[in-house]
């Protein structure tokens, strides 16, 4: 046990070592930085403590550095507000005298309104209705008056005998679109339930996170078979008979259920919490007014996963819900941007240079986009955005840059600073990419992302200080400062070129939900998609995929490179083995994996 005084010593020689670090060589430094930042407890998920402790240490290396809080905010730290998730607030369902309650009959979806509607019900079929113009006709409310009612209908849609009449479908069969569907014609109430031949049986549908962000001006829950069936019996139907009805391709009309006054109470808790960004910059000392862009920005985000509960961590089994340390993902960005801010502080400038350490990131861009949305100076005024988000585990020298497309001075810059730089460059022209620079490509300001690769520890608990590649982190700092004062120091503007995403590039991110435990290697340019590891214990482990495979054939279609891969991930289902085929050494060889759900 110690007394209060030995660990107040303690304390004071830590700040003395860290001071010391500062005092040193570039390289300590940084390494300072990131120990720091995810030697966190916590694991710094946007709004907690963590998030909010390694606010303070930013902070502190702000001011020690000398930036000053961004023009007409008078503090570093810049709050924004989120939803945090949805969850269900006691839900209930009454019929006949009976009444259910509890996760496993009955459950508000997280798109719901919360309230409590009584009234008739009808049945609607899988609640579809195809826009005019697709090719096919289908309208499960034809002939049905459903104002003012309850509606129930089958989740998911039906196999009907045509591909392409089935594929249609699907796309409109998203629980938002069947409650759209629903309200536009004047339903007060949708239920859902999970057909008996349909996946995930007669069961309520756990509330998302992803959905969850409000409410879509419908009261609506998904029901257990059990209440279904409750619901049906007075009109002597079956769930099973209907369903297989519907499946066949024939029409089969909707209809009033007899005797069944209900009433739904739906109640959907959404818990707002606040994040912050922290924001700061260095003016510029030989300011030119003529200058049409006299910011630039350079940020990384700093948040991480806390201990995985948002449900993007890709824990193992026997390591699930430990702290998420984040020290590459993005320790290693924030430590970059501090290290560029500590250069750029020494150096003449022409124009301000703002620094940004995001929160949010990882629950989907929340800090980057809430500046975004309201900047503290106009996005036209920004040169250039250089973004850092995963930089500290190079490896055969080569560092990625990401978004090079988006301005056609790009290429000369880099090439002009790699010359001192001496990096294996790895030029990617497309913006579209799933961190924070894709919020300013978004608002038109010319972006570069820079990336040293994915690997085995990649948000889970193992993405620990010790394995940072320091000399090579302080490296790409220095590179980066070469760039921004090689912008800084410009006449003419950064011209921004828009770059098109490509077809179902962004769906398909937003849309996965399944897990492979693939890790694509992105350094690399090769035909077929490289394995950079896989995820102990995941799918692909467990089908014998391993480090250096080379993916060239999924479920009969070929992968030629990472947008083929995620198209290909879009037609997996969880559970469902698939044929891979994959090069190892050059020789051919396949394989059955069978995908994950994501939690
Ligand atoms: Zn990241
Ligand atoms: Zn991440």
């Amino acid at each position: 046990m110690n007394a209060p005084l030995p660990i107040i010593a303690c304390a004071a020689l830590l700040a003395l070592a860290q001071l010391d670090a500062y005092a040193q060589d570039p390289v300590s430094r940084i390494r300072a930085h990131v120990v720091a930042l995810a030697a966190d407890t916590e694991g710094r998920m946007t709004g907690s403590a963590g998030e909010r402790r390694a606010a303070d240490y930013i902070g502190a290396q702000l001011r020690r550095i000398g930036a000053q809080a961004l023009p007409g905010q008078g503090d570093y730290r810049v709050p924004f507000q989120f939803t945090a998730g949805a969850r269900d607030g006691g839900s209930s369902i009454a019929l006949g005298g009976r009444a259910f309650a509890g996760r496993t009959d009955v459950q508000a979806l997280s798109l719901s309104d919360s309230g409590t509607i009584a009234g008739p019900v009808v049945f609607a079929g899988y609640g579809i209705v195809l826009p005019d113009g697709q090719g096919a006709g289908y309208d499960s409310y034809a002939s049905l008056d459903v104002k003012d009612k309850i509606v129930l209908v089958l989740r998911y849609a039906p196999e009907a005998a045509d591909p392409q009449t089935k594929h249609l479908l699907a796309r409109y069969s998203g629980l938002r679109y069947k409650a759209l569907a629903a309200r536009t014609r004047g339903a007060k109430a949708l239920l859902v339930v999970s057909g008996p031949n349909s996946p995930n049986a007669g069961e309520p549908i756990p509330m998302s996170l992803d959905t969850a962000l409000s409410g879509s001006g419908i009261v609506a829950a998904s029901i257990s078979a059990r209440v279904a069936e409750a619901l049906l019996a007075p009109s002597g139907r079956a769930l099973s008979d209907m369903q297989r009805a519907l499946d066949s391709g024939k029409h089969v009309a909707g209809f009033d259920l007899r005797d069944t006054s209900v009433t739904l109470s739906a109640s959907v808790v959404r818990e707002q919490q606040t994040g912050n960004n922290i924001l700061a910059y260095l003016p510029a000392t030989q300011p030119s007014p003529g200058l049409a862009q006299p910011w630039i920005v350079v940020g990384a985000h700093y948040d991480h996963l806390g201990h995985g509960q948002a449900g993007n961590s890709l824990a193992g089994k026997d390591e699930a819900g430990r702290v998420h340390h984040g020290a590459d993902d993005n320790a290693s960005g924030s430590a970059a941007v501090l290290a560029i801010a500590e250069a750029l502080a020494r150096e003449p400038r022409r124009r301000n240079i703002a620094f940004a350490f995001w929160s949010g990131e990882e629950l989907g861009l929340l800090g980057s986009a809430a500046f975004v949305a309201n900047p503290a100076f106009p996005m036209d005024r920004v040169a250039a955005y250089l973004n850092f988000d995963m930089v500290g585990r190079m490896r055969d020298n080569k560092l990625v840059v990401q978004a090079t497309a988006t301005s056609a001075a790009w290429p000369g810059i880099l090439e002009r600073a790699n010359v001192a730089a001496g990096f294996d460059l790895v030029l990617q022209d497309d913006p579209h990419q799933p961190t924070d620079s894709a919020s300013f490509n978004q608002a038109g300001v010319a972006t570069l992302n820079f990336f040293t690769g994915a690997h085995a520890d990649y948000h889970r608990p193992t993405d620990t200080a010790d394995k940072i590649n320091y000399e090579d982190l302080d490296r790409v700092a220095a590179f980066a400062t070469a760039i921004v004062k090689r912008i800084a120091a410009r006449d003419e503007p950064m011209t921004f070129v828009k770059v098109e995403p490509r077809a179902g590039d962004r769906a398909s991110r937003a849309g996965v939900r399944i897990f492979t435990g693939t890790i694509p290697d992105y350094t690399t340019e090769s035909k077929g998609l490289l394995l950079g590891g896989v995820v102990g214990g995941g799918p692909a482990d467990r089908a014998g995929l391993q480090k250096g495979d080379v993916i060239v054939e999924i479920g009969g279609q070929t992968i030629a490179n990472i947008y083929d891969y995620t198209y290909a991930l879009d037609a997996m289902k969880a559970d469902q083995p698939i044929k891979v085929v994959y090069l190892r050494s050059g020789e051919r060889r396949e394989t059955m994996l069978t995908p994950a759900a994501r939690k």
